[in-house]
């Protein structure tokens, strides 16, 4: 069984998100999708509503218990482990997106040669899609309900008015 670990906020998860997992789901027969436990980088939601969110946005996608959905802090290649994946899924954007991750894949491999980093490039419907955008055009009134899974959508307006 390939089992691959999909890391990242995902503060709140988006359809640029969910789109990297359906065509994850083509190439691994489980995937975990580990939300980083980071104290030191402020949320918008706390770990469990992303947790929540990702839940009930993955079931819609109709892969059962394929897609698994946890929560890790630590060093990440160490997660893999427990997990028993050996490879690490990233989605990739613009360019931007390119050093970094050119960055944490080669520290990763340093650290366990065994864990290889895969990418799979960005559906260009969402290839500008990131949830900081989503979250700062949602504050400003905007609508992103096409850019955000149906189960994320309520709760992204219901916290920007909590927290008005
Ligand atoms: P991180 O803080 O680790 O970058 P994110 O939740 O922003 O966490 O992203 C997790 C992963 O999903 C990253 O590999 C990121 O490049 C990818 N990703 C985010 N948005 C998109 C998108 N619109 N299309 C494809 N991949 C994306």
């Amino acid at each position: 069984m390939r089992t691959a670990v999909y890391p990242g906020s995902f503060d709140p998860i988006t359809k640029g998100h969910t789109s990297i997992l359906a065509s994850g789901m083509k190439a691994f027969d489980r995937i975990v999708v580990a939300v980083l436990h980071n104290p030191r980088k402020t949320a918008m939601f706390t770990v469990d509503e992303r947790i929540e969110m990702i839940r009930e946005s993955t079931a819609e996608m109709g892969f059962g218990d394929r897609i698994v959905v946890d929560q890790f802090d630590g060093l990440l290649v160490e997660y893999c482990k427990q997990q028993g994946a050996e490879v690490i899924l990233r989605g990739l954007r613009a360019v931007a997106d390119f050093e970094y991750e050119l960055q944490m894949a080669n520290m990763n491999r340093h650290l366990n040669p065994d864990v290889e980093t895969v990418f799979i490039m960005a559906d260009d419907a969402y290839f500008y899609v990131s949830s900081n955008l989503v979250k700062e055009a949602a504050k400003l009134g905007g609508d992103v309900s096409e850019l955000v899974p149906g189960p994320v959508s309520d709760r992204l307006q219901a916290k920007i008015e909590a927290q008005r």
